[in-house]
């Protein structure tokens, strides 16, 4: 059976089609138009795959941007996704940390990928990845480079949950001439924190997976292990995890 998923994210737009054993994938910038994002990824999919439309069984959508791409044959949950996608990765996974663009999960997962428990913030951007991105912005820095820059033995503590505050903060601390390092871990610190705290309200079942694009910056990594007491398996592709699983759903798999 061949399929697509799609996981429209509110900064990428992530696509994977599988065909059997073989597996295409394709990231683009979700921009100002989901739908577009969406429609752009299938083309290309097809494309690099050398197939028509019609060969296809599904396309399942996931993420935030998903209601807007009507041509998909079914919507799913990110929650559902996630977990799908991690318990093919990693079957054995009980609890998955996601830290996307605009929101933050903990999934306690079952045996098979069954969702037996979650907590969620989107309603605020401290503990997420758009969180990163601004500060990264503020330091004349790429979101990319914020892991290969901390000096976590020079930890220096945010003390602003907020973001438009934590922005301030970071600006005065460099104006201090306090060295960039430090405040690039502590940055993490606040992720690691935030997130933690949310992880450890909903409990803490290993094995551990964390996954999303923030999952990527290994200084977020070391910060969240270090809060939890626990070490973190992280997928090499990461951000794909929602729409491995919803390619996994779009093969009936
Ligand atoms: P969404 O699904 O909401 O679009 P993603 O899971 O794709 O979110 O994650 C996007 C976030 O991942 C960005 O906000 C950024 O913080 C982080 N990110 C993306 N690429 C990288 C990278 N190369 N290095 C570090 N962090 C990254």
């Amino acid at each position: 059976m061949i399929g697509i998923g799609l996981d429209i994210g509110s900064v990428a737009a992530k696509g994977i089609l599988l065909d059997g054993d073989e597996e295409y994938r394709v990231l683009l910038p979700t921009g100002w138009s989901p739908r577009g994002a969406g429609e752009a990824i299938i083309k290309e999919l097809l494309d690099l795959s050398s197939l028509q439309r019609t060969d296809l069984h599904q396309i399942v959508v996931t993420g935030y941007g998903r209601v807007a791409l009507s041509s998909a044959d079914q919507t799913v949950t990110e929650i559902k996704c996630h977990a799908r996608g991690v318990s093919e990765l990693y079957p054995e996974v009980r609890t998955i940390v996601d830290i996307g663009g605009q929101d933050s999960k903990v999934i306690h997962v079952g045996t098979n990928g069954k969702v037996l428990d979650f907590a969620m913030n989107d309603k605020c951007a401290a503990g997420t990845g758009r969180f990163l991105q601004v500060m990264a912005t503020a330091m004349g820095m790429d979101v990319s480079e914020l892991g290969q820059n901390e000096d976590a033995a020079q930890t220096r503590t945010i003390n602003s949950m907020c973001t438009v505050f934590a922005e301030s903060e970071i600006i005065g601390l460099r104006a201090q001439g306090l060295p960039i390092g430090g405040i690039i871990a502590g940055l993490h610190q606040s992720v690691g924190k935030r997130v933690g705290a949310m992880a450890r309200r909903l409990g803490i079942k290993e094995p551990i997976a964390f996954t999303g694009g923030v999952a990527i910056n290994a200084g977020v990594k070391r910060a969240l292990e270090e809060e939890i007491g626990c070490s973190l398996l992280v997928p090499a592709d990461c951000q794909f995890t929602g729409a491995l699983g919803a390619a996994l759903l779009a093969c009936n798999r």
